[in-house]
């Protein structure tokens, strides 16, 4: 088998669209990053379908949850419409979704 390897040099991006996480600020492929959305109650969730309406914002793992906050990055990615983020519940919907 052959490794798909391209020959031309389009620098390190990733294929596709490229977004930022919001708890650190790295610069990932849309598919590599995980969204999170406000629920129906303006809480803060995990969207792993991406099905949730409205701005959603991405993040690279539960740990940037708390980078997040203290950037108060989630008042900006909602405009102020995030309600109570809770790191502790919000990791947990990161783990018992990343399984296989
Ligand atoms: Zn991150």
């Amino acid at each position: 088998m052959r490794s798909k390897s391209h020959s031309g040099s389009q620098g390190p991006l990733p294929e596709g669209p490229v977004r930022s996480c919001i708890g650190c600020g790295a610069r990932r492929a849309q598919a590599e990053l995980t969204r999170v959305a406000l629920g129906p109650e303006g809480e803060v969730v995990v969207d792993r379908e991406r099905r949730l309406p409205g701005r959603g914002a991405y993040l690279c793992g539960a740990g940037c949850v708390t980078a997040a906050l203290k950037r108060k990055a989630f008042g900006r990615a909602f405009r102020g419409k995030a309600g109570k983020v809770d790191p502790s519940k919000l990791g947990q919907a990161w783990e018992s979704g990343s399984g296989p």
